[in-house]
Order: structure tokens, then C-alpha cells, then sequence
């Protein structure tokens, strides 16, 4: 990831929840000028997502990053999914997951003019930095606005995450999201 840019320009960051967001700010914001946008319908049951919204709101508040709530549309997600419901964690469900949300991110990220526009979701352990560095670098040619490739989780990244989020009291999920992973 080069970091070499100018805080003038204006990246669009697809925050998948509020602990992953803490160190992935951090490090853009001393080379961009950031706005997190909150966008998972893959989040169930309704009460766990409208609870890690509420912790991304509050993070917002302490913090003062500029954000943009996604509309819970749960139909279209459980749609683009739907045949590989069964699949396991990281495999073909979890692709079309980060497709739903990352395209949905390029989309916004062009209509809005911005010069770059990212996920969180390399934050986690499991997620593959490729599978998802690819998907978004598709997405943003697609919608003409250039996908920043990074794994988050890198040089500490995960770790540095947690101690953020225990510093702002952040809850902390013990699944991915969708109802698939919480019954597994
Ligand atoms: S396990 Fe996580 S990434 Fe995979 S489909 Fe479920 S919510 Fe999406």
C-alpha cells in the first residue's frame, strides 16, 4: 500500500464494524482525507446489526470522523448469496459478501467523486487480503474511483485494533455476521 499521498484527497472507507475501524482510520487519515461508510446487510439478527451500528456511531462521536449510513437491505444481500448458503467460512459465501458490500461502496465512491475508496475487512485474521484486494480493484474500474489494496491486519494491524477498541470500550462480536457463521 503506498501511503505517499496527499490529504486532499478524499477516500470513501468501507467499515464492515466500529474495532476494525479504529486502527484502519488511524492509518489513513495521516494520508487521506477519510469518511467511513457503514454498509452490512450481512449482519443478523436485526438486534446484532442495529448493536454494532451503535457502536459505529458512538466510535464516530469520540472520534468526529465523518460518516455515511448504508441502508439493512438484508432481501438483496441474502439474493446475491443465495445457493451458497452452506458453504464454509472464507469460501464461496464469504466472496460474494465482500462483493455485495464492496461494489455497493464503489458505486457510492464514484457518484461522490472521491479519489480512492477501501475496506476494514482486511482487518480480520481469516479475511484473504487478495480476495478481496482483487474484488475491489475490479469494482473500482468498474465505477471509475480507484480501490486503495491493503491487508490491514498486517504489521501488527489486528492487534493494534483490539487495544483500540478496549481503549474506546468498543463491543467486540464473537462471530463474522451473517446467520451462517453465528451457527457454526
Ligand atoms: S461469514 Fe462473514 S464474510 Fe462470510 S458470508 Fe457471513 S458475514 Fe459475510
Amino acid at each position: 500500500m503506498n501511503m505517499q499521498r496527499s490529504r486532499e484527497k478524499k477516500l470513501l472507507l468501507h467499515v464492515c464494524c466500529a474495532p476494525c475501524a479504529t486502527h484502519v482510520v488511524q492509518e489513513l487519515e495521516s494520508s487521506f482525507t477519510v469518511r467511513a461508510y457503514f454498509f452490512n446487510p450481512n449482519i443478523h439478527p436485526e438486534k446484532e446489526y442495529y448493536l454494532r451500528l451503535s457502536e459505529f456511531r458512538r466510535y464516530a462521536s469520540l472520534t468526529g470522523i465523518e460518516i455515511i449510513e448504508g441502508e439493512y437491505e438484508t432481501e438483496d444481500w441474502f439474493a446475491d448469496i443465495e445457493g451458497y448458503e452452506g458453504e464454509p467460512e472464507g469460501g464461496e459465501r464469504c466472496r460474494l459478501c465482500y462483493l455485495h458490500r464492496i461494489r455497493k461502496t464503489a458505486i457510492l465512491a464514484g457518484k461522490m467523486h472521491y479519489d480512492f475508496f477501501t475496506t476494514t475487512l482486511t482487518t480480520g485474521p481469516t479475511k484473504k487480503a487478495d480476495v478481496i484486494n482483487e474484488i475491489g480493484t475490479a469494482a473500482g474500474e468498474e465505477c471509475g474511483v480507484e480501490f486503495l489494496c491493503a491487508d490491514f491486519k498486517k504489521r501488527g494491524g489486528f492487534k493494534k485494533s483490539c487495544e483500540l477498541s478496549k481503549q474506546f470500550a468498543l463491543y467486540r462480536q464473537n462471530y463474522c455476521g451473517c446467520t451462517f457463521s453465528k451457527n457454526n
